[in-house]
């Protein structure tokens, strides 16, 4: 996704702080610099920017921090806490109740995702258990209906609509009616959307809303608009009751941070993000792992909802009784290549791992990240059973790594190369010694303990 750039021009920035022998003010205005023009070139509004910049100096006095003090430590966690402001809106969202019908009502300008994010969102519940039905109230854009139908169809979840009638509101009606009766747990309507704001859209909205009784409003948006994202969202807010935000297309446009700011600053919760067209390119936003994630520092929380979702139940637990013993073996990296290999869209899940994002895994270049893998996994097919448990990287020496390479029929270069990748990662995997084994719907707990 494009925010990597971004991302990655803020890691840099405090890397190259870091580096510094000594860290004075200029070393520290140099840093903050990089970042605040990293920050502009998202579209983040300059007054935010501005306001971080002050907020960091002002918590981040050289004079006052005493020799001794971890000034990277502090100048870190200040720009990771600044960043976590700038994106918290303050305030919640509802959270529809598994079990307990809900009725979520959808509302954007048209082609901002807002069809395709509403099977989105049905599709992930389903995936987590719920039983999900969309109704099509989209009776302005011809061909709506259809599109909604397809992708129901493709995910197999319920859906309402119809060709016929032209009154979205008799539709509305008629389909969370009927899927109440059959028990649906989450009713998802999908509203038309204009091109711009105009007052007809509006009233629409306001008529479905006043007939469907939504537990839930969200807006959709797409990302590519930036900061303008603060006016088009206080609009839809003042007409309806918007209670979350998706922030759609984040994977193509240079101006997500601006975006996702922009609408915080209104103080609405942005509750996912759209990540590409297809079904599952769709994540979860919560801000301490996703500023956690930009900065590489890993987005632990939505690993593990990844692991509870993909790993076989029997092996969650053992697998992560290793993590936390910290000792990161060769077979263990073996079993995460497999792992990660089944877990498809295999960016996302990349990502989610500290150090694993960007070196490993480059966003647009899966297939050869796939290939790689594949390569290190048969690399790790020629070792012996105490070279893949053993957690003691000096095992391998020259010969070991020679016979590796003869017999997995590839240089030995490669085997060093996966060699120091293992290090890297054990490195990493090493923090979490010691750590609480979450239980399902203990993710945030564990991503604070991880961004302590
Ligand atoms: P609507 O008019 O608001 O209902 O918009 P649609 O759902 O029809 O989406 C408009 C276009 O945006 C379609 O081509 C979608 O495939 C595309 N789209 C939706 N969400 C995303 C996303 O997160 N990333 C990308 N790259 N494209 C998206």
């Amino acid at each position: 996704m494009v925010l990597a750039q971004l991302g990655g021009s803020i890691s840099r920035a405090i890397q190259q702080m870091s580096n510094a022998t000594i860290i004075d003010e200029k070393v520290l205005n140099e840093c903050l610099n990089e970042i605040t023009r990293a920050l502009l070139q998202s579209d983040v509004q300059f007054k935010l920017v501005r306001d971080m910049q002050t907020n960091i100096k002002k918590i981040v006095n050289l004079d006052d921090l005493a020799a001794g003090h971890n000034k990277r430590k502090i100048i870190q966690q200040a720009i990771f806490n600044e960043l976590c402001k700038m994106l918290d809106p303050g305030k919640p969202s509802f959270t529809p109740k598994k079990g307990k019908t809900s009725v979520v009502m959808f509302v954007g300008l048209q082609g901002s995702g807002k069809t395709t994010t509403c099977t989105k969102y049905a599709y992930y519940h389903q995936k987590k258990g719920w039983k999900p039905a969309l109704v099509c109230a989209d009776t302005f854009r011809a061909g709506a209906f259809d599109q909604l139908k397809q992708n129901a169809t493709k995910a197999k979840i319920p859906f309402y609509g119809s060709y016929m009638e032209s009154d979205p509101v008799k539709i509305a009606e008629e389909g969370v009616e009927r899927f109440k009766k059959e028990n649906c747990d989450l009713i998802i309507v999908d509203t038309s959307g204009r091109h711009k704001q105009e007052a007809a859209l509006f009233e629409e909205m306001r008529q479905v809303s006043e007939a469907t009784k939504p537990d839930l409003v969200i807006f959709v948006m797409d990302s590519s608009i930036g900061q303008a994202a603060f006016d088009q969202a206080q609009a839809f807010k003042q007409s309806v009751a918007v209670g979350a935000v998706i922030v759609t297309k984040m994977d193509g446009h240079a101006k997500g941070g601006g975006a996702l700011s922009a609408v915080a600053a209104t103080k609405s919760p942005v509750i996912f993000i759209g990540t590409g067209e297809h079904m599952d390119e769709f994540e979860v936003f919560d801000v301490k792992p996703f500023v956690s994630r930009l900065l590489g520092m890993g987005d632990w929380s939505g690993f593990m909802d990844k692991i509870h979702e993909v790993v076989p139940m029997d092996q969650q637990p053992e697998l992560l009784q290793k993590l936390s013993e910290g000792n990161f073996t060769l077979r263990i990296m073996y079993e995460q290549f497999q792992n990660i290999l089944k877990m498809g869209p295999i960016g996302q899940v990349f990502s989610m791992l500290p150090g694993f994002s960007s070196e490993l895994m480059p966003k647009g270049r899966e297939k050869e990240s796939q290939a790689k893998i594949k390569r290190y996994m048969t690399m790790m097919d020629s070792m012996t059973n105490e070279e893949l448990d053993s957690s003691n990287p000096k095992l391998m020496n020259e010969s070991r790594m020679m016979r590796i390479a003869r017999g997995s029929g590839r240089h030995i270069r490669e085997v060093m190369e996966m060699m120091e990748e293992y290090k890297r990662l054990a490195k990493i995997w090493s923090k979490m010694k010691g750590l609480k084994i979450p239980k399902k719907g203990e993710m945030s707990a564990l991503s604070r303990n991880m961004n302590a």
